[in-house]
């Protein structure tokens, strides 16, 4: 027998003979429960502060098999985890007591180089995606570490180091196949169902199960230029409003975001900046590396850094800078944010000293340049809303012990708050702390989209299976 927890909050109790039955459905997926030796490694996701025990796992190789999984968890009301990536903040990737459809198999990507599109599997990550598409010399804009799932940061808007080039990920979002909560297996698309491809722009998890992504490729690399710097705490202010300046007047080729951290314990670190205050400076040119090199002059010309690693390097390691940043499992993560409409001068003395208190040296504030190809597509031609702020601070509390968890987590919601003076409104969908800001998220982030997405919702998924997410209700 199986325990499941349904969508009321109850529990169904199912024969395991439908467990098997569903098993023997799969064409290449497997089904894990708790005494599966795979169990727990099915199980984690990437932030170690989440711990949840689902009833049922099932691991797709197939569009079939999500079809099966929806199926089985529709048939018995059981509350349902979409997982692509496993990379979200919040943990929605799993439930306690649910069924998970675990998508990570199904990551096979495939570049057209004629057509430049790219076709993902729902399951795949930033680094399956740039090892095709640079074969060809191609990227489709990502997010800026390699381990991060495609499904869930396109869904939700996704910000990378092309997104003032050539928009978030979303925009670049050609079509889907989706298997939607009643059964069906739909080709979304310009032609095929315009609204649920509108809705998949921005609009989250809430319409259904992404089993493939068609992306818009650009010409990329294969070397493009990073400029990385970082400065003593106590020239952070200045850097900042620098970096402010030099930001307005940047070109599109350039995406940068500015970080105020703690000097990392490792080399190249000069010893006494190690677990003290930083701010570093990271911008990346897409285009020529040599212009790439003119163009960020100016901002490599800030102060005297204590660290510069800039330089020409192909895109494939710029992608994966941040990787090590962010070991899977072992650390614990709360991440919000908030679009900013300006960086006045007290924002910048005001996350300098957020930065100064943080109770973990792992944590930091980014504060990313916006604008550019991702702002200039209207609010209503994707459900990500508007697009106007200029920069978004990302909060970012990143701490290894269980007995920080209060401090790290207070820390995070402090500089939420500190921040209020600043705001544009609205919050970046991706870094959703626990989900506690839904109904900023719904009010402000998608706005005036918000009534097209519910009816949206009704249509496509009106007994609202797909909920763990920034959950629009039917
Ligand atoms: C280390 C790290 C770096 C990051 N960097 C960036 C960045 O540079 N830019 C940026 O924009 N964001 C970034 N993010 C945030 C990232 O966009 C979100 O965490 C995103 O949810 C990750 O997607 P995933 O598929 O790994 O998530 P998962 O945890 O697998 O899924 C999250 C949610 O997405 C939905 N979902 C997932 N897969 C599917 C699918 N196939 N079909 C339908 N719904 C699905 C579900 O609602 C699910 O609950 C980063 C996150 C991490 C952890």
């Amino acid at each position: 027998m199986l325990e499941l927890r349904t969508l009321s909050g109850g529990t169904a109790t199912v024969p395991s003979a439908e467990v098997e039955a569903l098993a023997a459905r799969l064409e290449g997926g497997t089904t894990l429960t708790e005494d599966h030796p795979d169990y727990d490694d099915a199980r984690a996701v990437w932030n170690g502060l989440i711990d949840r025990r689902p009833a049922l796992i099932v691991r797709c190789a197939a569009t079939a098999d999500v079809h099966a999984a929806v199926g089985f968890a529709r048939e018995h009301e059981a509350l349902l985890a979409v997982r692509g990536g496993g990379h979200n903040v919040a943990g929605s990737a799993v439930c306690d007591g649910g069924v998970v459809v675990d998508l990570s198999p199904m990551n096979e990507v495939r570049a057209d180089p004629a057509r430049l599109t790219v076709h993902a599997g729902g399951g795949a990550t930033i680094g399956d995606l740039d090892r095709e598409t640079q074969r060809h010399g191609l990227a489709v804009p990502m997010g800026v570490v390699s381990e991060t799932g495609i499904a869930g940061l396109t869904l939700g808007g996704g910000l990378g180091w092309l997104r003032r080039r050539y928009g978030m990920s979303c925009d670049n979002l050609l079509g889907a196949e989706v298997v939607t909560a009643d059964g069906g297996v739909l080709r979304a698309g310009p032609d095929d169902e315009p609204d649920l491809l509108w809705a998949l722009r921005g609009g989250g998890g809430n319409f259904g199960v992404v089993t493939g992504f068609e992306f818009r490729a650009h010409p990329v690399g294969p070397e493009t230029y990073l400029l990385f710097t970082l400065h003593p705490g106590s020239r952070a202010a200045d850097g900042l409003r620098h970096f402010r300046e030099w930001a307005a007047a940047a070109p599109e080729e350039v995406s940068a975001f500015a970080v105020l951290w703690h000097g990392p314990d490792a080399d190249p670190i000069p010893a006494e900046h190690r677990g003290r205050p930083v701010l570093g400076l990271v911008a990346v040119h897409s285009g020529d590396p040599e212009e790439g090199e003119r163009a960020l002059a100016p901002l490599r010309a800030f102060g005297s850094p204590i660290v510069d690693d800039s330089g020409p390097r192909p895109y494939l390691d710029i992608q994966r800078y941040f990787d090590a940043d962010y070991p899977a499992r072992e650390m614990r993560y709360y991440w919000k944010s908030r679009f900013l409409r300006d960086l006045p001068d007290e924002a910048v003395e005001t996350l300098v000293k957020l930065n100064e208190s943080s109770p973990s040296p792992h944590s930091n504030i980014d504060v990313w340049q916006l604008g550019g190809a991702a702002a200039r597509v209207p609010a209503a031609e994707s459900a990500f809303g508007d697009r106007s702020a200029p920069y978004l601070a990302g909060i970012e509390a990143n701490w290894e012990r269980p007995g920080d968890d209060d401090a790290c987590l207070a820390w995070a919601r402090d500089t939420y708050r500190e921040l209020e003076p600043y705001a544009a409104g609205g919050e970046y969908a991706n870094f959703p702390g626990f989900y506690e800001n839904r109904e900023t998220v719904l009010r402000d982030n998608f706005g005036g989209n918000l009534g097209r997405l519910t009816e949206l919702k009704r249509r496509y998924d009106p007994a609202n299976l797909f909920r763990l997410n920034h959950n629009i209700r039917p």
